[in-house]
């Protein structure tokens, strides 16, 4: 799927794409500017970096240099133009709607969405006037016909968290393309290794960077990369975009600055303003982490293939829904749109239910018990009694999180020391 405009593959973009030895001491590593401003050559140059004439630095709450080598990085292995680092993937999702968004405006969403997402989605974003309308993504014409003149995207993750539902992105971008509004897809649990939604058809693609890229469960982030292939100005439903913009002097982003204008905007007035902006400590550490991405990702997906296997033929095991077992509903979506793999997150059926799978997780030993995903470690949690919590029951099992479900995030141990984890900790759940 990836005709990628960058001459090198994406092993080599992973290590060296927005890094060049620092310019002051030839330091080969990114250096970590834990600085907060920056001096000004003179009056002129900084009038020329406050009206964007010149590209440079300011105030680290608009852009950082140890920031800005992560967002060349992955702005490069997606694909786009550029790209904004936020201070959560949460952060990023709001920050990815607000060029596009005013109070009575819509976004179009799947429903198949990380839980709290969903509540972002269906509480938080209503206080800005910002609407969500949650549709099936299997039902392309509802979707299509919920979007109307106060749509301004449509939204869904690629690989989703946490039931192993793949979506047709094509199917979306082919859909947003008619609608005219971008297709934003959140790549956070495929990864740009194993997925690259822009050669799909997206226009943006957000990360929780807090997941894989940073790898190791140390670092809060976020990221929005922008394709800069949507014709802002096509149409005047985006006017921050495509008309003079009040908040920055009467500025019209999409006529100054062409395909960088989302970029720039997501900058000059989204991290200005919002204030969500990513730690040069936290850039550093994901800049890290995304050197071995690739090679992390294959040792997950044979790891999860693995696991996935063992379970679906255990007794014990009453579903698995991992996307690469052929018995998965997606199995041949996954293996057209995923041929590297189809991530390493999935759920599990334990017979028993809730109070099995409660037992389960108190009794393994190398799976962690926590709220997260994406680490080197294995991670499994009882979406039901936490991260899907807030979610009525309906909801619940919309999400693929129904109540006698666990969420395995498969690690890079050996996958031997993971099935005997497994098999003791389903022993005491189902004794
Ligand atoms: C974790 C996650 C988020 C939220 O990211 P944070 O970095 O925790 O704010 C959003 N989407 C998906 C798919 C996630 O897994």
């Amino acid at each position: 799927m990836s005709d990628a405009p960058h001459p090198y593959g994406f092993d080599t973009l992973q290590v060296h794409a927005g890094a060049k030895p620092d310019p002051a001491t030839g330091a080969r590593q990114t250096p970590i500017y834990q600085t907060t401003a920056y001096v000004f050559r003179d009056a002129d140059h900084a009038a020329a970096l406050f009206n964007l004439q010149e590209v440079g630095f300011i105030y680290s709450r608009l852009t950082n240099p140890t920031v800005a080598a992560l967002q060349e990085r992955i702005a490069a292995l997606e694909g786009g133009v550029g790209a904004v680092a936020t201070s959560s993937g949460h952060a990023a999702q709001i920050l990815a709607l607000f060029p596009l968004m005013g109070p009575g405006d819509n976004i179009v969403s799947s429903r198949r969405l990380y839980g709290g997402t969903i509540t972002q989605f269906t509480h938080t974003i209503r206080r800005f006037g910002w609407e969500a309308r949650f549709a099936d993504t299997e039902d392309l014409a509802a979707l299509e016909a919920a979007c109307d003149g106060r749509t301004k995207a449509i939204f869904c993750e690629s690989i989703c968290n946490p039931g192993g539902y793949v979506t047709d992105i094509p199917a979306l971008a082919e859909i947003a393309r008619r609608v005219g509004v971008p297709l934003i897809v959140d790549n956070t649990t495929a990864t740009p290794y194993l997925c690259n939604p822009i050669a799909m058809g997206a226009t943006l693609v957000i990360h929780s960077t807090t997941k894989y890229l940073s790898g190791n469960g140390s670092s809060m982030g976020g990221v929005v990369v922008d394709s800069g292939q949507f014709d802002w100005s096509a149409s005047d439903r985006f006017p921050s975009l495509s008309q003079p913009e009040p908040a920055y002097h009467g500025l019209k982003f999409h006529e100054t600055f062409g395909p960088l204008a989302y970029v720039l905007h997501g900058h000059a007035i989204g991290l200005r303003d919002l204030g969500m902006c990513q730690s040069p400590m936290n850039a550093w550490i994901t800049l890290q982490g995304i050197e071995t991405l690739s090679l992390r990702m294959d040792k997950h997906v044979a790891n999860a293939k693995a696991v996935a296997e063992w379970l679906e033929a255990d007794p014990r095991v009453s579903a698995v829904t991992w996307p690469g077992l052929a018995s998965s509903p997606w199995h041949a979506r996954a293996q057209a749109l995923y041929p590297k793999g189809a991530g390493a997150l999935f759920t599990f059926g334990v017979k028993g239910g809730y109070e099995a799978c409660v037992k389960l997780v108190d009794s393994v030993e190398i799976f962690s018990h926590v709220a997260n995903l994406g680490d080197t470690r294995s991670l499994i949690i009882h979406p039901a009694s936490t991260t899907h919590r807030q979610l009525d029951p309906e909801q619940q099992v919309a999400a693929g999180a129904a109540p006698d479900m666990v969420r395995l995030s498969i690690g890079i141990e050996s996958a031997a020391d993971l099935i005997a984890d497994l098999d003791q900790a389903l022993a005491a759940a189902t004794a």
